[in-house]
């Protein structure tokens, strides 16, 4: 797995407004984002915000850098999309797939961090 950008940033009461105006919003929209795309990636941040299309060929994304911002509506990505491997990123978009992304990466297997204590008998 690969780690995730995780860079954050705060819809807007204008951009919340706007997109809060379309027709056929699937989810609740978010306030606060995180960059959807692999640490280290070399376009704009970019996050999901939300998706108006029962079909999810499409979805609306904040996408920004240090210099501005904007809502976008991009087709996601379909390089070998197979249903149960879909990646969630917009169409182009820079860095792995989101199938191989994570937020969290796990432990290292000789870190245990949660092993009970042995329990010695006396
Ligand atoms: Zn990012
Ligand atoms: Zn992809």
């Amino acid at each position: 797995m690969y780690l995730r950008c995780r860079t954050g940033n705060t819809v807007t009461d204008a951009e919340f407004a706007f997109l809060a105006g379309l027709p056929g919003g699937q989810y609740q929209l978010p306030h606060r984002v995180t960059c959807d795309l692999q640490e280290g990636h070399g376009q704009d941040h970019i996050a999901f915000v939300q998706c108006l299309d029962q079909a999810e060929q499409s979805a609306w994304w904040l996408t920004w850098t240090r210099d501005g911002r904007s809502l976008i509506e991009l087709p996601y990505c379909c390089d070998d999309c197979t249903p149960a491997d879909a990646c969630l990123l917009p169409e182009g978009h820079d860095g792995r797939h989101s199938p191989q992304l994570t937020t969290v990466l796990a432990p290292p297997p000789d870190l245990h961090l949660f092993a009970a204590a042995p329990t010695r008998a006396r």
